[in-house]
């Protein structure tokens, strides 16, 4: 029998065992394993000098970083939100006892749509907190106009964004607050991991006394959590940060790939807006419908190649949510896959996946 080989959809970067190592005879010369140490310091420090921003905060993943900037605005009310995400940006509003309202997405963009946005504010709107799909950035000027008009903050996860840029600012630089996940899975991370992001001294000042306890030595301020992160963490990350740009030029050849072969495939993917230099985080492929899509999945298993649902299912439609609709995003999240892609992804990998997913397009 043909041995067939499995490839998966993402894969983690690793970097040289060596790098890591280094940091981590230093940590145990220092004994210093958690707690806002030195490695801690150091990764937010060159992420706020690479990102262009004020202030890091490095914790413990990418939800806790959604979750502490509701807490400590102390919101109750309705955070407007987008159905086409990971469970996550819905979660944590849950969490904080807030209620999610959905605004439907832009089908070209996969973004929220800002006159969704208009048209779900109420008097107990208190947010807006969205995803930049893909790594695409959400609308940020007609959002940023809405929130001034109507006196909302704006939250914007990044967990696709790291990286990225439009308009020559980082993406994760919009917004009261911007959030990123460093999971092993993401493009950039540290195992697990995180950092809110944010401008405004007064609120980074208030997100750090949360990440750890709300107290400082025997002073206790304010309500606090736990979602500070290890030194094991910050050296991951810190051990990867300067293979970063090779990271995203690899995928960037992957990317060129996919986008020659989907006129023939007659598939579409996710527009990218003027003035967005790109971090290539995903490469979803949407089809006419979710039947079609389910097809194309299992053919492509038969060939050892792993696609994943992302996002699905719309978030509105989640079991312990009622009633929402929101057509667009139904639509997509039922039709999409994401192809394969990571660094170490061949060059003929790719090909051979178009050539099967071509195989299987023309089966119909
Ligand atoms: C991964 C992800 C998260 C959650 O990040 P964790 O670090 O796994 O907690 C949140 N939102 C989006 C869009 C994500 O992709």
């Amino acid at each position: 029998m043909e041995t067939i080989k499995k490839i998966q959809v993402t894969k983690s970067f690793l970097p040289p065992k060596e790098d890591y190592l280094a940091y981590i005879d230093k940590i145990w010369e220092s004994k210093w394993l958690t707690n806002n140490g030195p490695f801690a310091r150091e990764l937010e420090q060159k992420l706020a000098s690479f990102l262009d921003v004020k202030h890091v905060l490095f914790v413990a993943n990418g939800t806790l970083a959604l979750q502490v900037p509701l807490k400590v605005w102390k919101f109750d009310g309705e955070v407007i939100t987008t159905p086409f995400s990971y469970v996550a940006t819905t979660s944590s509003i849950m969490w904080e006892n807030c209620t999610p309202v959905f605004a439907d997405i832009d089908p070209n963009t996969c973004c929220i749509s800002p006159e969704a946005i208009e048209a779900a504010i109420t008097a107990r709107t208190q947010a807006i907190m969205t995803t930049h799909v893909y790594g695409i950035p959400s609308d940020v000027e007609a959002i940023e106009a809405i929130a001034r008009k109507h006196k909302l903050k704006v939250v914007y996860d990044g967990a696709h964004a790291f990286g990225g840029n439009y308009k020559g600012r980082s993406i994760l630089s919009y917004g009261d607050v911007s959030t990123v996940s460093f999971h092993a899975t993401k493009l950039y991370h540290s195992v697990e991991g995180g950092a809110i992001i944010t401008n405004d001294d007064e609120l980074a000042a208030q997100m750090k006394l949360a990440r750890s306890f709300g107290h400082i030595g025997d002073e206790h301020y304010s309500l606090g959590i736990n979602c500070k992160n290890s030194e094991f963490h910050a050296a991951m990350g810190l051990a990867i940060l300067p293979y970063f740009g090779e990271i995203v030029e690899k995928r960037k050849e992957i990317f060129k790939v996919y986008d020659a072969a989907l006129p023939k495939l007659k598939l579409k993917t996710v527009t990218k807006p003027a003035g967005l230099d790109y971090n290539y985080p995903y490469y979803p492929v949407f089809f006419e419908s979710e039947e079609e899509a389910l097809r194309i999945k299992e053919g492509l298993e038969k060939s050892g190649i792993f696609t994943r649902r992302y996002f699905f299912p719309s978030l509105n439609l989640l079991p312990y949510l009622t009633g929402q609709e929101c057509p667009v995003a139904e639509r997509l999240a039922v039709s999409v896959l994401c192809l394969p892609l990571y660094h170490d992804l061949s060059i003929p990998e790719a090909e051979f996946i178009v050539e099967r997913l071509s195989q299987l397009i023309d089966q119909k």
